[in-house]
Protein backbone atom coordinates (compact mmCIF):
# COMPACT_ATOMS: atom_id res chain seq x y z
CA UNK A 1 0.00 0.00 0.00
CA UNK A 2 1.29 3.03 -0.88
CA UNK A 3 0.79 6.67 1.43
CA UNK A 4 0.00 9.89 -0.89
CA UNK A 5 -0.27 13.21 0.97
CA UNK A 6 -1.60 16.41 -0.83
CA UNK A 7 -0.99 19.61 1.04
CA UNK A 8 -3.00 22.66 0.93
CA UNK A 9 -2.42 24.11 -2.32
CA UNK A 10 -3.28 21.02 -4.02
CA UNK A 11 -6.28 20.98 -3.04
CA UNK A 12 -7.33 24.76 -2.08
CA UNK A 13 -8.73 25.15 -5.75
CA UNK A 14 -11.18 22.75 -7.26
CA UNK A 15 -9.41 22.68 -10.64
CA UNK A 16 -6.21 21.12 -8.30
CA UNK A 17 -9.08 19.11 -6.51
CA UNK A 18 -10.00 17.20 -9.79
CA UNK A 19 -6.29 16.45 -10.79
CA UNK A 20 -5.72 15.06 -7.00
CA UNK A 21 -8.53 12.56 -8.02
CA UNK A 22 -6.37 12.07 -11.73
CA UNK A 23 -3.46 11.63 -9.71
CA UNK A 24 -4.85 8.56 -7.48
CA UNK A 25 -6.61 6.58 -10.01
CA UNK A 26 -3.32 6.70 -12.57
CA UNK A 27 -3.35 3.32 -11.35
CA UNK A 28 -5.62 0.96 -9.39
CA UNK A 29 -2.59 -0.07 -6.36
CA UNK A 30 -3.69 0.13 -3.05
CA UNK A 31 -3.45 4.12 -1.29
CA UNK A 32 -4.15 5.96 1.55
CA UNK A 33 -4.82 9.61 0.58
CA UNK A 34 -3.68 12.10 3.39
CA UNK A 35 -5.08 15.88 2.66
CA UNK A 36 -4.05 19.00 4.16
CA UNK A 37 -7.38 21.65 4.37
CA UNK A 38 -7.62 24.08 1.67
CA UNK A 39 -4.90 26.92 1.70
CA UNK A 40 -5.52 29.71 3.56
CA UNK A 41 -8.18 27.72 5.75
CA UNK A 42 -6.27 26.69 8.78
CA UNK A 43 -4.53 30.22 9.04
CA UNK A 44 -8.30 31.44 8.92
CA UNK A 45 -9.22 29.05 11.39
CA UNK A 46 -6.50 29.93 13.67
CA UNK A 47 -7.33 34.46 13.65
CA UNK A 48 -10.83 32.91 14.36
CA UNK A 49 -9.18 31.21 17.66
CA UNK A 50 -7.14 33.94 18.33
CA UNK A 51 -9.83 36.62 17.96
CA UNK A 52 -12.59 34.49 20.17
CA UNK A 53 -9.37 34.22 22.80
CA UNK A 54 -9.05 37.92 22.65
CA UNK A 55 -12.74 38.17 23.23
CA UNK A 56 -13.82 39.76 19.67
CA UNK A 57 -16.38 37.79 18.73
CA UNK A 58 -17.86 40.19 15.92
CA UNK A 59 -14.05 40.01 14.24
CA UNK A 60 -15.11 36.20 14.81
CA UNK A 61 -18.23 36.43 13.44
CA UNK A 62 -16.99 38.11 10.22
CA UNK A 63 -14.06 35.85 9.43
CA UNK A 64 -16.21 33.07 9.75
CA UNK A 65 -19.08 34.13 7.12
CA UNK A 66 -15.83 35.36 4.81
CA UNK A 67 -14.98 31.78 4.96
CA UNK A 68 -18.08 30.25 4.38
CA UNK A 69 -18.67 32.61 1.16
CA UNK A 70 -14.89 31.41 0.28
CA UNK A 71 -16.50 27.35 0.31
CA UNK A 72 -19.76 28.38 -1.18
CA UNK A 73 -17.95 29.19 -4.65
CA UNK A 74 -15.41 26.45 -4.14
CA UNK A 75 -18.65 24.03 -4.34
CA UNK A 76 -19.93 25.47 -6.67
CA UNK A 77 -17.00 24.63 -9.48
CA UNK A 78 -15.55 21.74 -7.49
CA UNK A 79 -19.01 19.58 -8.28
CA UNK A 80 -21.48 19.67 -11.57
CA UNK A 81 -24.68 17.98 -10.53
CA UNK A 82 -27.51 19.56 -8.02
CA UNK A 83 -27.24 16.33 -5.72
CA UNK A 84 -23.09 16.59 -5.22
CA UNK A 85 -24.05 20.08 -4.51
CA UNK A 86 -26.55 19.67 -1.98
CA UNK A 87 -24.57 17.18 -0.16
CA UNK A 88 -21.89 19.43 0.01
CA UNK A 89 -23.84 22.58 1.42
CA UNK A 90 -24.87 20.15 4.32
CA UNK A 91 -21.14 19.71 4.92
CA UNK A 92 -21.00 23.19 5.27
CA UNK A 93 -23.54 23.80 7.34
CA UNK A 94 -22.26 21.05 9.88
CA UNK A 95 -19.31 22.17 10.20
CA UNK A 96 -19.73 26.24 10.37
CA UNK A 97 -22.72 25.90 12.07
CA UNK A 98 -20.21 24.36 14.46
CA UNK A 99 -18.11 27.69 14.61
CA UNK A 100 -21.19 29.36 15.03
CA UNK A 101 -22.26 27.75 18.03
CA UNK A 102 -18.29 28.26 19.18
CA UNK A 103 -19.25 32.05 19.03
CA UNK A 104 -22.18 31.92 21.56
CA UNK A 105 -20.54 29.41 24.07
CA UNK A 106 -18.01 30.70 26.74
CA UNK A 107 -14.37 30.32 24.87
CA UNK A 108 -11.64 27.85 26.29
CA UNK A 109 -7.98 27.16 24.90
CA UNK A 110 -9.35 23.98 24.04
CA UNK A 111 -11.65 25.29 21.68
CA UNK A 112 -8.39 26.49 19.38
CA UNK A 113 -8.38 22.60 18.50
CA UNK A 114 -11.95 22.20 17.69
CA UNK A 115 -11.87 24.71 15.41
CA UNK A 116 -8.11 24.13 13.65
CA UNK A 117 -9.83 20.39 12.94
CA UNK A 118 -12.23 22.06 10.66
CA UNK A 119 -9.87 22.47 8.06
CA UNK A 120 -9.04 19.01 7.08
CA UNK A 121 -12.26 17.65 7.93
CA UNK A 122 -13.78 19.70 5.56
CA UNK A 123 -11.39 19.31 2.94
CA UNK A 124 -11.31 15.32 3.34
CA UNK A 125 -15.49 15.42 2.78
CA UNK A 126 -15.76 17.51 -0.05
CA UNK A 127 -13.48 15.90 -1.60
CA UNK A 128 -15.28 12.20 -1.04
CA UNK A 129 -18.40 14.13 -2.83
CA UNK A 130 -16.64 14.72 -5.57
CA UNK A 131 -15.16 11.20 -5.87
CA UNK A 132 -18.31 9.63 -5.80
CA UNK A 133 -20.06 12.30 -8.46
CA UNK A 134 -17.30 10.81 -10.61
CA UNK A 135 -17.72 7.34 -9.49
CA UNK A 136 -14.98 6.95 -8.30
CA UNK A 137 -15.02 4.23 -4.95
CA UNK A 138 -13.07 5.25 -2.05
CA UNK A 139 -13.66 5.14 1.40
CA UNK A 140 -13.31 8.61 3.46
CA UNK A 141 -12.05 7.14 6.92
CA UNK A 142 -11.47 9.46 10.29
CA UNK A 143 -7.88 10.32 11.36
CA UNK A 144 -9.65 11.04 14.81
CA UNK A 145 -10.59 7.30 14.90
CA UNK A 146 -6.60 6.42 14.73
CA UNK A 147 -3.90 9.28 15.13
CA UNK A 148 -3.60 9.12 19.11
CA UNK A 149 -0.68 11.29 20.76
CA UNK A 150 0.35 10.82 24.46
CA UNK A 151 0.43 13.58 27.12
CA UNK A 152 3.99 14.48 26.06
CA UNK A 153 2.44 15.32 22.50
CA UNK A 154 4.13 12.55 20.82
CA UNK A 155 2.71 10.24 18.72
CA UNK A 156 1.44 6.65 19.62
CA UNK A 157 2.91 4.89 16.68
CA UNK A 158 1.41 0.60 18.15
CA UNK A 159 -2.03 2.41 18.86
CA UNK A 160 -2.11 4.16 15.66
CA UNK A 161 -0.83 1.06 13.76
CA UNK A 162 -3.41 -1.16 15.38
CA UNK A 163 -6.25 0.72 15.06
CA UNK A 164 -5.91 1.74 11.52
CA UNK A 165 -5.09 -1.96 10.40
CA UNK A 166 -8.29 -2.95 11.90
CA UNK A 167 -10.15 -0.17 10.08
CA UNK A 168 -8.26 -1.16 6.47
CA UNK A 169 -8.91 -5.20 7.82
CA UNK A 170 -12.73 -3.95 7.63
CA UNK A 171 -13.32 -2.81 4.09
CA UNK A 172 -11.54 -5.65 2.31
CA UNK A 173 -13.25 -4.79 -1.05
CA UNK A 174 -11.74 -1.09 -1.02
CA UNK A 175 -8.48 -0.07 -2.37
CA UNK A 176 -8.67 3.45 -1.58
CA UNK A 177 -8.81 5.31 1.78
CA UNK A 178 -8.81 8.77 2.37
CA UNK A 179 -7.90 10.35 5.42
CA UNK A 180 -7.81 13.87 7.06
CA UNK A 181 -3.83 15.23 7.61
CA UNK A 182 -2.90 17.66 10.44
CA UNK A 183 -5.78 15.80 13.18
CA UNK A 184 -5.32 13.58 16.26
CA UNK A 185 -7.21 12.73 19.55
CA UNK A 186 -4.64 13.14 22.84
CA UNK A 187 -4.12 11.32 25.96
CA UNK A 188 -7.73 13.10 27.05
CA UNK A 189 -9.08 11.40 23.93
CA UNK A 190 -9.85 15.69 22.68
CA UNK A 191 -9.13 16.65 19.24
CA UNK A 192 -5.70 17.66 18.82
CA UNK A 193 -3.34 18.27 16.15
CA UNK A 194 0.15 17.13 14.95
CA UNK A 195 1.31 20.87 14.96
CA UNK A 196 1.74 23.47 11.83
CA UNK A 197 2.16 21.70 8.86
CA UNK A 198 1.46 18.29 10.40
CA UNK A 199 -0.53 16.56 6.76
CA UNK A 200 3.14 15.36 6.18
CA UNK A 201 3.87 13.94 9.68
CA UNK A 202 0.14 12.24 9.59
CA UNK A 203 1.26 10.67 5.78
CA UNK A 204 4.67 9.34 7.59
CA UNK A 205 3.10 8.22 10.69
CA UNK A 206 0.11 6.67 8.37
CA UNK A 207 2.92 4.66 6.41
CA UNK A 208 5.02 3.54 9.20
CA UNK A 209 1.52 2.25 10.89
CA UNK A 210 0.86 0.05 7.91
CA UNK A 211 4.69 -0.63 6.83
CA UNK A 212 3.52 0.94 3.31
CA UNK A 213 5.40 0.40 0.02
CA UNK A 214 6.05 3.93 -0.45
CA UNK A 215 5.11 7.38 1.35
CA UNK A 216 4.54 10.31 -1.60
CA UNK A 217 4.35 13.97 -0.37
CA UNK A 218 2.64 15.72 -2.96
CA UNK A 219 2.79 19.64 -2.96
CA UNK A 220 3.63 22.72 -5.21
CA UNK A 221 7.31 22.32 -6.11
CA UNK A 222 9.21 20.00 -8.09
CA UNK A 223 10.83 18.22 -4.79
CA UNK A 224 13.12 19.72 -1.85
CA UNK A 225 15.36 22.62 -3.43
CA UNK A 226 18.96 23.42 -3.34
CA UNK A 227 17.93 26.55 -1.01
CA UNK A 228 14.90 28.39 0.04
CA UNK A 229 13.40 29.65 -2.83
CA UNK A 230 11.28 31.84 -0.87
CA UNK A 231 14.44 34.09 -0.84
CA UNK A 232 17.11 32.59 -3.19
CA UNK A 233 16.10 32.74 -7.14
CA UNK A 234 17.74 30.01 -9.62
CA UNK A 235 16.94 27.21 -6.89
CA UNK A 236 17.26 23.72 -8.36
CA UNK A 237 15.49 20.20 -6.84
CA UNK A 238 18.10 17.90 -5.65
CA UNK A 239 17.28 14.15 -6.83
CA UNK A 240 18.37 11.67 -4.21
CA UNK A 241 18.32 12.71 -0.47
CA UNK A 242 19.81 10.62 2.79
CA UNK A 243 16.71 10.32 5.75
CA UNK A 244 19.35 11.78 7.71
CA UNK A 245 19.71 14.80 5.54
CA UNK A 246 15.99 15.22 4.76
CA UNK A 247 15.98 15.88 8.30
CA UNK A 248 18.46 18.00 8.70
CA UNK A 249 16.97 20.50 6.27
CA UNK A 250 13.38 19.63 7.34
CA UNK A 251 14.56 20.78 11.01
CA UNK A 252 16.45 23.50 9.95
CA UNK A 253 13.59 25.88 8.01
CA UNK A 254 13.02 23.98 4.95
CA UNK A 255 9.42 24.27 5.07
CA UNK A 256 8.43 21.47 2.54
CA UNK A 257 8.80 18.81 4.86
CA UNK A 258 7.50 19.10 8.59
CA UNK A 259 10.27 18.41 10.49
CA UNK A 260 8.89 15.56 12.35
CA UNK A 261 8.09 13.74 9.06
CA UNK A 262 11.26 11.45 8.45
CA UNK A 263 11.94 9.43 11.60
CA UNK A 264 8.54 6.93 11.27
CA UNK A 265 9.62 6.33 7.52
CA UNK A 266 13.10 6.02 8.61
CA UNK A 267 12.52 3.93 11.28
CA UNK A 268 10.49 1.32 8.93
CA UNK A 269 12.93 2.36 5.59
CA UNK A 270 9.81 3.30 3.88
CA UNK A 271 11.14 5.30 0.53
CA UNK A 272 9.68 8.69 0.79
CA UNK A 273 8.96 10.86 -2.67
CA UNK A 274 8.61 14.28 -2.62
CA UNK A 275 6.39 15.15 -6.06
CA UNK A 276 4.36 18.98 -7.36
CA UNK A 277 0.80 18.38 -8.18
CA UNK A 278 1.13 21.10 -10.63
CA UNK A 279 3.75 19.25 -13.06
CA UNK A 280 3.20 15.68 -11.66
CA UNK A 281 6.04 14.26 -14.56
CA UNK A 282 8.95 16.29 -12.65
CA UNK A 283 11.10 13.85 -10.91
CA UNK A 284 11.05 15.28 -7.53
CA UNK A 285 12.98 14.20 -4.64
CA UNK A 286 13.50 10.72 -3.42
CA UNK A 287 14.56 9.75 0.03
CA UNK A 288 15.89 6.63 1.43
CA UNK A 289 18.45 5.44 3.28
CA UNK A 290 21.42 6.13 0.33
CA UNK A 291 23.23 9.14 -0.27
CA UNK A 292 24.65 9.65 -3.81
CA UNK A 293 27.33 12.07 -3.13
CA UNK A 294 29.93 13.18 -0.97
CA UNK A 295 28.91 16.70 -1.40
CA UNK A 296 27.22 19.78 -0.05
CA UNK A 297 23.75 19.19 -1.20
CA UNK A 298 21.30 21.97 0.02
CA UNK A 299 20.86 24.94 2.76
CA UNK A 300 18.11 25.99 5.09
CA UNK A 301 17.23 29.01 7.38
CA UNK A 302 15.76 28.60 10.36
CA UNK A 303 14.17 32.02 12.10
CA UNK A 304 13.55 33.51 14.97
CA UNK A 305 16.08 32.19 16.81
CA UNK A 306 17.44 33.53 20.16
CA UNK A 307 21.50 32.74 21.37
CA UNK A 308 21.96 32.53 25.04
CA UNK A 309 25.52 32.94 26.31
CA UNK A 310 26.60 32.27 30.01
CA UNK A 311 29.68 33.08 31.18
CA UNK A 312 31.37 32.17 34.16
CA UNK A 313 34.92 32.07 34.46
CA UNK A 314 34.59 30.22 38.01
CA UNK A 315 32.16 27.59 37.16
CA UNK A 316 32.78 26.28 33.42
CA UNK A 317 35.45 23.74 33.40
CA UNK A 318 34.04 22.84 36.73
CA UNK A 319 32.60 18.64 36.44
CA UNK A 320 29.13 18.58 35.77
CA UNK A 321 28.68 22.63 34.95
CA UNK A 322 27.34 21.80 31.28
CA UNK A 323 24.52 19.30 33.32
CA UNK A 324 23.14 22.09 35.51
CA UNK A 325 22.77 24.04 32.29
CA UNK A 326 20.94 21.63 30.10
CA UNK A 327 19.04 20.67 33.45
CA UNK A 328 17.39 24.41 33.26
CA UNK A 329 16.66 23.65 29.59
CA UNK A 330 14.74 20.18 30.46
CA UNK A 331 12.37 21.25 33.43
CA UNK A 332 11.52 23.84 30.70
CA UNK A 333 10.69 21.49 27.76
CA UNK A 334 12.84 23.72 25.36
CA UNK A 335 15.28 21.54 22.90
CA UNK A 336 18.73 23.37 21.88
CA UNK A 337 19.53 23.11 18.60
CA UNK A 338 22.88 24.68 18.18
CA UNK A 339 26.27 24.87 21.14
CA UNK A 340 29.42 26.23 21.79
CA UNK A 341 31.88 25.97 24.70
CA UNK A 342 35.00 28.00 25.24
CA UNK A 343 36.82 28.28 28.69
CA UNK A 344 34.64 30.74 29.74
CA UNK A 345 31.23 30.56 28.44
CA UNK A 346 28.93 28.51 26.92
CA UNK A 347 26.75 30.00 24.24
CA UNK A 348 23.52 27.78 23.10
CA UNK A 349 20.63 28.36 20.42
CA UNK A 350 16.44 28.02 21.09
CA UNK A 351 13.96 28.46 18.81
CA UNK A 352 10.89 28.29 21.65
CA UNK A 353 10.43 31.15 23.40
CA UNK A 354 7.60 30.03 25.27
CA UNK A 355 9.76 29.40 29.00
CA UNK A 356 12.99 32.37 28.16
CA UNK A 357 12.31 34.45 31.11
CA UNK A 358 12.28 31.87 33.63
CA UNK A 359 15.44 30.18 31.52
CA UNK A 360 17.25 33.16 32.16
CA UNK A 361 16.38 33.96 35.34
CA UNK A 362 17.72 30.08 35.99
CA UNK A 363 20.72 29.99 34.22
CA UNK A 364 21.95 33.67 35.93
CA UNK A 365 22.37 31.31 39.39
CA UNK A 366 25.30 29.84 37.25
CA UNK A 367 27.24 33.18 35.82
CA UNK A 368 26.22 36.09 33.22
CA UNK A 369 23.71 35.70 30.78
CA UNK A 370 23.32 37.54 27.66
CA UNK A 371 20.88 36.85 24.83
CA UNK A 372 20.76 37.82 21.28
CA UNK A 373 17.10 37.81 19.77
CA UNK A 374 16.31 37.81 16.29
CA UNK A 375 18.63 35.07 15.31
CA UNK A 376 19.00 32.97 11.99
CA UNK A 377 20.48 29.29 11.98
CA UNK A 378 22.07 28.89 8.31
CA UNK A 379 22.21 25.08 7.73
CA UNK A 380 24.33 23.26 5.15
CA UNK A 381 23.58 19.85 4.45
CA UNK A 382 25.54 17.05 2.66
CA UNK A 383 27.03 13.81 3.14
CA UNK A 384 30.57 14.91 4.46
CA UNK A 385 33.11 13.09 4.80
CA UNK A 386 35.46 14.42 7.58
CA UNK A 387 38.73 14.25 4.93
CA UNK A 388 37.94 16.16 2.00
CA UNK A 389 39.26 19.09 2.29
CA UNK A 390 37.80 22.73 1.60
CA UNK A 391 34.46 22.40 2.33
CA UNK A 392 34.76 24.85 5.13
CA UNK A 393 37.06 27.30 3.45
CA UNK A 394 34.29 27.48 0.64
CA UNK A 395 31.53 28.20 3.00
CA UNK A 396 33.83 30.79 4.88
CA UNK A 397 34.60 32.07 1.78
CA UNK A 398 31.35 32.70 0.71
CA UNK A 399 30.09 34.62 3.96
CA UNK A 400 33.35 36.56 4.62
CA UNK A 401 31.55 39.65 4.24
CA UNK A 402 28.75 38.57 6.80
CA UNK A 403 29.41 38.50 10.95
CA UNK A 404 28.60 34.67 12.03
CA UNK A 405 27.81 34.70 15.76
CA UNK A 406 28.19 30.77 15.74
CA UNK A 407 29.43 27.93 14.13
CA UNK A 408 29.00 24.25 14.47
CA UNK A 409 30.70 21.74 12.77
CA UNK A 410 31.11 17.75 13.43
CA UNK A 411 28.37 17.00 15.30
CA UNK A 412 27.43 15.10 12.65
CA UNK A 413 28.45 14.38 8.90
CA UNK A 414 25.57 16.17 7.79
CA UNK A 415 24.99 19.58 9.20
CA UNK A 416 27.17 22.96 8.92
CA UNK A 417 25.40 25.25 11.20
CA UNK A 418 26.23 28.78 11.51
CA UNK A 419 24.50 31.59 13.74
CA UNK A 420 23.62 34.97 11.87
CA UNK A 421 21.88 37.92 12.77
CA UNK A 422 18.46 37.62 10.72
CA UNK A 423 19.61 41.07 9.15
CA UNK A 424 22.27 38.95 7.19
CA UNK A 425 20.22 35.83 6.33
CA UNK A 426 19.26 36.95 2.29
CA UNK A 427 22.50 37.95 1.62
CA UNK A 428 23.90 34.67 3.25
CA UNK A 429 21.70 32.10 1.60
CA UNK A 430 22.29 34.16 -1.25
CA UNK A 431 26.45 34.28 -1.34
CA UNK A 432 25.97 30.36 -0.05
CA UNK A 433 24.24 29.68 -3.30
CA UNK A 434 26.40 31.30 -5.56
CA UNK A 435 29.65 30.54 -4.36
CA UNK A 436 28.49 26.28 -3.34
CA UNK A 437 26.52 25.78 -6.58
CA UNK A 438 27.94 28.04 -9.16
CA UNK A 439 25.03 29.75 -9.97
P1 LIG B 1 1.97 22.11 1.38
O1 LIG B 1 0.86 23.08 1.55
O2 LIG B 1 1.85 21.25 0.17
O3 LIG B 1 2.27 21.34 2.64
P2 LIG B 1 4.18 23.88 1.99
O4 LIG B 1 3.87 25.32 1.71
O5 LIG B 1 4.10 23.44 3.40
O6 LIG B 1 3.26 23.00 1.05
O7 LIG B 1 5.63 23.51 1.43
C1 LIG B 1 5.97 23.81 0.10
C2 LIG B 1 6.74 25.13 0.06
O8 LIG B 1 7.95 25.00 0.80
C3 LIG B 1 7.20 25.53 -1.31
O9 LIG B 1 6.20 26.22 -2.01
C4 LIG B 1 8.43 26.40 -1.02
O10 LIG B 1 8.13 27.77 -1.08
C5 LIG B 1 8.78 26.09 0.42
N1 LIG B 1 10.18 25.71 0.60
C6 LIG B 1 11.03 26.22 1.53
N2 LIG B 1 12.24 25.68 1.42
C7 LIG B 1 12.19 24.78 0.40
C8 LIG B 1 13.14 23.90 -0.20
N3 LIG B 1 14.39 23.83 0.22
N4 LIG B 1 12.73 23.16 -1.25
C9 LIG B 1 11.46 23.21 -1.70
N5 LIG B 1 10.51 24.02 -1.16
C10 LIG B 1 10.86 24.80 -0.13
N1 LIG C 1 -3.58 22.47 7.53
C1 LIG C 1 -2.47 22.41 8.47
C2 LIG C 1 -1.63 23.67 8.36
O1 LIG C 1 -1.90 24.51 7.53
C3 LIG C 1 -1.64 21.18 8.28
C4 LIG C 1 -0.93 21.07 6.96
O2 LIG C 1 -1.32 21.68 5.97
O3 LIG C 1 0.06 20.36 6.89
O4 LIG C 1 -0.74 23.84 9.15
MG1 LIG D 1 3.32 21.77 4.41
Amino acid sequence: MQVLKFGGTSVGQPQRMHQVANLITRDQSPKIVVLSALSGTTNTLDQIGNELAAGNKSKAQQLISELRGHYDLFIADLLASETSRSKAESILDEHFGFLNVILKISFNEALIKDILAQGELLSTKLFAVYLEEQEIPATLISSLDFMKINEEKEPELEQISSKLTAIIDNHQDCNLFIAQGFICKNHRGEIDNLQRGGSDYTASLVGAAIKASEIQIWTDIDGMHNNDPRVVDQTFPIAELSFDEAAELAYFGAKILHPACIWPAQKFSIPIKLLNTMHPEAKGTSISHTSISDDIKAIAAKDDISAIKIKSSRMLLAYGFLTKIFEVFERYKTPIDMITTSEVAVSLTIDDKTHLLKIIEELELFGLVEVDNNQTIICIVGNFVSQKKGIVNNIFGALKSIPIRMISYGGSRHNISLLVDSYYKEEALKKLSSHLFDL
